[in-house]
């Protein structure tokens, strides 16, 4: 079978190679691709700034957000069957003497020495099949089957939120206005979380008004700001204070700036991943000011759990109902895997990128 690898640490080093079809023990699933999504970890991992291979391995096959059909099932294998939809998680515990990983709780690993499919450690799902353990694999309805590809980034943005709820019980608390900052797939599936839940949303980036980004943002009811044309440090006076941000674009600077625009008792949740190392100079002061007098809350928040794979599923379901056919005008481009390497250069409309497998 084909497969996508990267050499991680080496720029540019995406390659298809051909590689045996894996079996699968008592206790496992044989997955066959339909298709997978690319995001910014993907291109980092490409550009040779994150991921690392399975020890004993010189490449690390990539790709983290995958749909496919149970192809085979392992001996012991009771609740799923040939056909079936499945999604993969990403986290897999470390083995160490680490209380959540050994708690089913790997995304919030204490030790750092977890492994992430496709990402660190772990061969990902970018190849026309892959063996997962039952544990790890989310079935989903057939009617899933198109969409089923943005549950694994839905569910990090499903953490995230699910997160600042649970913060936010500190005290009484009415969010009524949200900020979404970036409107890549991440921010827009973040949109559409809290268009579901009823929340005003709001969600900048820096498209035109007339992209695909800001009229699937839109469509979910949210009102698409171009940062161009309105920088953020302007939105608070023009809408009002914001009672939850969600940062995720990436860019670092945002996050901070986005502690200002935040309300009273608010909480700005960071999603992005910053690897680059970038260096802006702030005002702490003002900052730790701000946080303090303001009783603000900001956190990061990585990966996620199966229940937030499995409120995913249940969302996707809300969304596609609500808003039919906005998911799919995420999907901007799809190439098959002999062009994998051109899932990784990123147009300017792109959202959604896909990788889709032979059928
Ligand atoms: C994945 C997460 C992962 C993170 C950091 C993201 O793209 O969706 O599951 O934890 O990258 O490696
Ligand atoms: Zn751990």
């Amino acid at each position: 079978m084909k497969a996508a690898v990267v050499t991680p640490g080496q720029k540019d080093s995406i390659r298809v190679i051909d590689i045996e079809t894996p079996g699968i023990g008592d206790d496992e699933v044989l997955v066959k691709v339909s298709s997978v999504g690319v995001d910014g970890t993907d291109e980092d991992i490409n550009d040779g700034k994150y991921g690392k291979p399975p020890e004993g391995c010189d490449h690390l096959i990539i790709g983290h957000e995958a749909v496919g059909e149970v192809e085979k099932t392992g001996n012991n294998v009771r609740c799923l069957e040939h056909g079936d939809i499945v999604v993969p998680m990403v986290r897999r515990p470390c083995w160490e003497n680490c209380y959540n990983c050994r708690n089913h709780q790997p995304d919030m690993c204490l030790t750092g020495d977890y492994f992430e499919r496709g990402i660190k450690g772990l061969h990902g799902f970018m190849s026309g099949y892959f063996s997962e353990w039952l544990e790890y694999l989310i079935r989903l309805p057939p009617e899933l089957k198109s969409t089923g590809v943005l549950l694994e980034p839905l569910s990090v943005a499903e953490k995230g939120i699910r997160e600042a709820l649970s913060v936010q019980g500190r005290m009484l608390w009415n969010p009524g206005r949200a900020l979404v900052l970036g409107a890549g797939s991440l921010g827009l599936l973040a949109t559409f979380i809290l268009r579901d839940m009823g929340i005003d949303t709001y969600t900048v980036a820096t498209r035109d008004k007339k992209s695909i980004k800001a009229q699937v943002a839109e469509q979910s009811g949210a009102k698409y700001i171009n940062a161009n044309e309105e920088p953020i440090d302007t939105l608070p006076d023009n809408y009002g204070d914001f009672d939850i941000i969600i940062e995720a674009t990436g860019v670092s600077r945002l996050a901070f700036q986005s502690i200002s625009l935040v309300n009273t008792n608010g909480v700005v949740c960071l999603l992005g991943l910053y690897p680059s190392g970038k260096k802006h100079e702030v005002c702490t002061d003002c900052i730790g000011m701000d946080i303090v007098m303001g009783n603000k809350l900001v956190f990061g928040s990585v990966s996620s759990n199966r229940i937030d794979f499995e409120r995913g599923v249940d969302r996707l379901i809300s969304i596609k109902n609500k808003w039919p056919g906005m998911m799919e005008k995420m999907f901007t481009r799809s190439v098959a895997i002999d062009n994998a390497a051109e899932s990784l250069i990123r147009g300017s409309e792109d959202i959604k990128v896909l990788v889709n497998m032979p059928v």
